[in-house]
C-alpha cells in the first residue's frame, strides 16, 4: 500500500462572491490555517473611493478615479471609513473603469506573487481574484448567499462599527451593487470556470470554515506540496 502524500498545502487561495457572502471571515481563517498573507481586494476599490470622496471628486470622473487607483499604497487600506456604505457605492462604480482596474491588477499580482512579512503564500477575496487577478490559483472558492441574507448580515456588521443603517436601504443598496458588479463589462462578477461554489446561507462561520477546508483538502493533492 503506498504511503498518503503530502498534506495539501495552497499557496495562492482566491475567493470571489458578491458583497456580505463571508469572504473576508473565510479568507482571514484559511490564511491563518495556512500561514499565508491576507488581502481583502474590495478594500482597494474602496480606498479609492473614499480618496475621492474626501477630495469631492465627481464619480464620473475617470482621469481622477485613475489617478487615484495609481496613487494607492498599502497605508490607504487601514481607514476604518473603508466600510462605509457611502465607499462601497462608489467602489463598484469606480471598478467599472479599466483604468482604475488596470492600476490596481499590479498591487494585486505582485501581492500574490510577493506576500509581505515572509509569508509562504497569500490568500485574496474579491469579485474576480480567481478570472482575472489569479487565474492560475491553486484553489478557487466562490462564497455567495440570497441577496437577503446579505443585506441582514451588512446591517449587523454595519452597526456593530457604530455605522447608523437601516435594512430596507441596505437591501436595496446591495441588489444594486450585485446588479452592477455581474453587469459590468469589464471582470464582472462569475465564478471561475474551475471555482469550487459555496452556499453559506445556511451556515455559520466555523461551518464555512469546515466546507472550505473539505474543498481544498480533498482534491487535486498532487498540485501542491
Ligand atoms: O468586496 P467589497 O464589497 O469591499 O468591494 C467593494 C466593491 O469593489 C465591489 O462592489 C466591486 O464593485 C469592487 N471590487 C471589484 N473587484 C474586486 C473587489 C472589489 O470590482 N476584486
Amino acid at each position: 500500500m503506498s504511503a498518503p502524500g503530502p498534506a495539501p498545502w495552497p499557496k495562492v487561495i482566491a475567493i470571489d462572491g458578491p458583497a456580505a457572502a463571508g469572504k473576508g471571515t473565510l479568507a482571514r481563517r484559511l490564511a491563518n490555517h495556512f500561514g499565508l498573507a491576507v488581502l481583502d481586494t474590495g478594500a482597494l476599490y474602496r480606498a479609492v473611493a473614499l480618496r475621492m470622496l474626501r477630495a469631492g471628486a465627481h464619480h464620473d470622473d475617470v482621469a481622477e478615479a485613475a489617478a487615484t487607483a495609481r496613487a494607492i499604497r498599502p497605508s490607504d487600506l487601514a481607514d476604518p471609513e473603508l466600510r462605509s456604505e457611502a465607499s462601497a457605492n462608489l467602489a463598484s462604480r469606480i471598478s467599472a473603469i479599466g483604468d482604475v482596474r488596470a492600476a490596481l491588477l499590479d498591487f494585486q499580482r505582485d501581492f500574490a506573487r510577493n506576500p509581505p512579512a515572509g509569508a509562504k503564500g497569500a490568500v485574496l477575496d474579491g469579485r474576480d481574484v480567481g478570472t482575472r487577478v489569479c487565474p492560475d490559483a491553486d484553489v478557487k472558492l466562490f462564497v455567495t448567499a440570497s441577496v437577503e441574507v446579505r443585506a441582514r448580515r451588512r446591517l449587523n456588521e454595519l452597526r456593530e462599527t457604530g455605522h447608523a443603517a437601516i435594512h430596507s436601504r441596505v437591501l436595496k443598496e446591495m441588489k444594486e451593487r450585485d446588479a452592477r458588479d455581474r453587469g459590468r463589462e469589464l471582470a464582472p462578477l462569475v465564478p471561475a470556470d474551475d471555482a469550487i461554489v459555496i452556499d453559506t446561507g445556511g451556515l455559520n462561520a466555523d461551518q464555512v470554515f469546515a466546507a472550505a477546508l473539505d474543498v481544498i483538502t480533498s482534491r487535486d493533492r498532487a498540485r501542491w506540496g
